[in-house]
C-alpha cells in the first residue's frame, strides 16, 4: 500500500546529524582537493616559467657569445685592412728615390703581400680626379675608368675626416662577378687639400667564409647589415638578400630605436624568410656595420615546449585523477547519506502502521510546543484517537485481523491529512495522536470529525460491536496559554475528551472545552 512520507516538516529534532557530519565531511575533502590541484599547478606554473626564463636567458648569452666572437674577428681583420690602405697611401706619397726600380720592384714596395691575402680583389691609388693611379691588377693605370662619381670618392674628397669608408655592396667590374666591399681612406697632400683616394675592393666571400664555421641551430641565421639597413652577408647564405635595404622594415625602425647600444637583443619575425627569432647584435667599432645573429625561437625552446606538454599531461592525469577520486567518494557519501536517512526514518517509524512512533511522536510534540512558546501567535491542536470495541475484534477475528485493522485505519488517517505540517503518530495499542499545527479548535473539531466519518464509512465489519463496522472516537484539545504548562496537558486534555467520548456512546468526536 502507498503511504504519504511520515515526515513532518516542522518536526527535526537533530535529525540527520551523521549526514551533516558526512557532508561536512565531503566539503572538506573537496576544499582539500582544490587546494592540492590548486598548489601542484601554481608549482607547475612557476617551475616552467623559471626554465623558460632559464633557456631565453642561455639563448640569449649563446648568441651574444657568437656575435662577440664575429665582432672580434670582423674588427680585427678591418684595423688590419685599414693599416694596409694607409701603408699603400705612404709609399705612394713617398717613393724610394734612391735609386730607380722597376716596375715589379715598385709593386712590391706598394702593395707588399697585402694582395696575397685571399679576399683582397684588388687595390689601388685614385687621384684627385678619381682616375688610377696605381692598381695592384692593372699596374699603372694610364687611361683606365676614373672613378669620382662614386660615393666613397665624393664622401673624402668632401671631408678630410671621413676615415676608413666602408662603401655598400657592390659587383665588382673587375672581369668577374665578385660581390665585394670597398674600403677607403682619403689621399691628402701636404696643406691638408684632398689629393685623392685609397680603395681595397674587399670580397663579401670573406665574410661568409667566417661565418659559415659557426653552430646556429635549425633556422639559424648569422648575418651583416650597416646600420643604414644595408645587407652585407647572411648565413645561410642567399645572393638575392645580399645589397637589400631593410631600413623601411618595421624590425629595422625597431632596431633603430637600439642602435645607441653597442649590443642588444630582441624577439622578431625575419623580413626574409618570417622566422621568429631572438636577435642579438653587436657593433662594428670604427664602421657602420652591424653583426646579427638568430636563433630561431622554436629551435631554442624546442625542449623547453617537450617539458612543457609532458608537465601538461602530467597535470591532466593528475586532474582527472583527482575528479575520479572526488566523484568515488561523493558517491560513496551519497550512498552513506541515504543508508543513515533510511534509518533514521526507520528509528522514528512505527513497524505496523508506518506512522510515526511513539518517541518520534513526543518529540513532535515537544518541538512544536516551544515552537508555540516562542513565538505567541503560534497555536495547535491534539487529536486523540482510539478505536472503538479493539478487544472485542481480536477476540472476534484473531490478532492478526486485528493488525490490518489498525493497518487501514492509520492510513484513512494519513490519507485525510492535508497539510504537510499536520502528523499522525501511533500512541500505542490501538491509540494514535494527530498533531495540526495552526488550528484552533473549531478547526480540529472539524478535521476530528472528518476522520472519524472516513474510519466508519470504510464499512470494515466488526460483528461484536454494536456499530457493526469499525470506528474510532476521537479527543479534541487545542492549545491554551492560561491553563496549560506543558505538552501533557494538552495531551491529557484531548485523553480526557475522548474519554468523554467513549462514555457518550464512541465513534463521536469530543472537545475539551465541553462538559
Ligand atoms: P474501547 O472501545 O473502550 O476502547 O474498548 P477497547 O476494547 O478498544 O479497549 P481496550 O483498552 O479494552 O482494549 C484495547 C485492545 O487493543 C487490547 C489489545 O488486545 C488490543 N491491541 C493493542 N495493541 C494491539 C496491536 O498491536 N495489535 C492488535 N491486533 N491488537 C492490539
Ligand atoms: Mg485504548
Ligand atoms: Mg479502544
Amino acid at each position: 500500500m502507498d503511504r504519504p512520507p511520515l515526515l513532518c516538516v516542522n518536526y527535526a529534532p537533530g535529525e540527520f546529524a551523521g549526514s551533516a557530519k558526512i557532508k561536512q565531511l565531503k566539503n572538506y575533502l573537496v576544499v582539500i582537493l582544490a587546494i592540492a590541484v590548486l598548489m601542484v599547478m601554481a608549482i607547475s606554473a612557476s617551475t616552467l616559467y623559471q626554465s623558460y626564463q632559464q633557456t631565453r636567458q642561455s639563448a640569449v648569452s649563446n648568441a651574444s657569445n657568437v656575435t662577440l666572437v664575429s665582432q672580434r674577428a670582423i674588427s680585427r681583420n678591418l684595423e688590419m685592412l685599414s693599416l694596409s690602405l694607409d701603408t699603400l697611401a705612404y709609399r705612394f706619397q713617398h717613393p724610394l728615390s734612391a735609386r730607380r726600380l722597376n716596375d715589379a720592384q715598385r709593386y712590391a714596395y706598394l702593395f707588399g703581400s697585402t694582395t696575397n691575402v685571399s679576399h683582397i680583389a684588388v687595390m689601388a691609388v685614385l687621384d684627385a680626379d678619381g682616375r688610377v693611379q696605381v692598381s695592384s691588377r692593372l699596374g699603372r693605370g694610364n687611361g683606365a675608368p676614373h672613378y669620382a662619381d662614386r660615393a666613397y670618392f665624393i664622401a673624402h674628397r668632401d671631408s678630410p675626416t671621413v676615415g676608413l669608408y666602408v662603401s655598400r655592396p657592390m659587383q665588382a667590374s673587375l672581369g668577374n662577378e665578385l660581390q665585394v666591399v670597398v674600403l677607403s681612406k682619403r689621399l691628402s697632400n701636404e696643406d691638408g687639400s684632398f689629393a685623392g683616394v685609397v680603395v681595397m675592393a674587399l670580397d663579401l666571400a670573406y665574410f661568409r667564409e667566417l661565418f659559415e664555421g659557426l653552430a646556429l641551430g635549425d633556422e639559424g641565421i648569422i648575418s651583416l647589415y650597416s646600420d643604414e639597413g644595408i645587407a652585407y652577408m647572411r648565413v645561410p647564405y642567399r645572393e638575392t638578400i645580399i645589397g637589400r635595404d631593410i631600413s623601411q622594415t618595421g624590425n629595422f625602425q625597431r632596431l633603430r630605436a637600439m642602435l645607441s647600444e653597442e649590443e642588444g637583443s630582441f624577439f622578431a619575425h625575419a623580413t626574409n624568410d618570417g622566422v621568429r627569432r631572438l636577435y642579438t647584435f653587436r657593433r662594428i667599432p670604427g664602421s657602420p656595420l652591424i653583426v646579427f645573429v638568430g636563433y630561431a625561437e622554436e629551435a631554442i625552446f624546442k625542449t623547453w615546449r617537450k617539458t612543457f606538454y609532458a608537465v601538461l599531461v602530467s597535470l591532466a592525469i593528475f586532474g582527472l585523477l583527482t575528479a575520479w577520486l572526488l566523484l568515488h567518494v561523493r558517491q560513496e557519501l551519497r550512498r552513506r547519506v541515504t543508508a543513515e536517512r533510511q534509518l533514521e526514518a526507520l528509528a522514528r517509524t512505527d513497524g505496523l502502521t508506518d506512522l510515526l512512533n511513539r518517541r518520534a511522536l513526543d518529540e513532535a510534540l515537544q518541538a512544536t510546543w516551544e515552537r508555540c512558546q516562542r513565538n505567541l501567535g503560534a497555536s495547535f491542536s491534539v487529536l486523540f484517537i482510539d478505536v472503538d470495541y479493539f478487544k472485542a475484534y481480536n477476540d472476534t477475528y484473531g490478532h492478526k485481523l486485528g493488525d490490518t485493522v489498525l493497518k487501514e485505519v492509520a492510513a484513512t488517517l494519513t490519507a485525510r491529512l492535508p497539510r504537510h505540517t499536520d502528523c499522525a503518530g501511533r500512541y500505542g495499542g490501538e491509540e494514535f495522536v494527530v498533531l495540526l499545527e495552526q488550528t484552533d479548535l473549531q478547526g480540529a473539531q472539524m478535521m476530528a470529525q472528518r476522520l472519524c466519518d472516513a474510519v466508519r464509512e470504510r464499512h470494515i465489519a466488526h460483528t461484536s460491536s454494536p456499530l457493526a463496522v469499525v470506528t474510532i472516537s476521537v479527543g479534541v484539545a487545542t492549545l491554551e496559554r492560561d491553563h496549560h504548562r506543558r505538552v501533557e496537558d494538552v495531551l491529557n486534555a484531548a485523553d480526557a475528551a475522548l474519554y468523554r467520548a467513549k462514555q457518550a456512546g464512541r465513534d463521536r468526536v469530543h472537545l475539551s472545552s465541553q462538559a
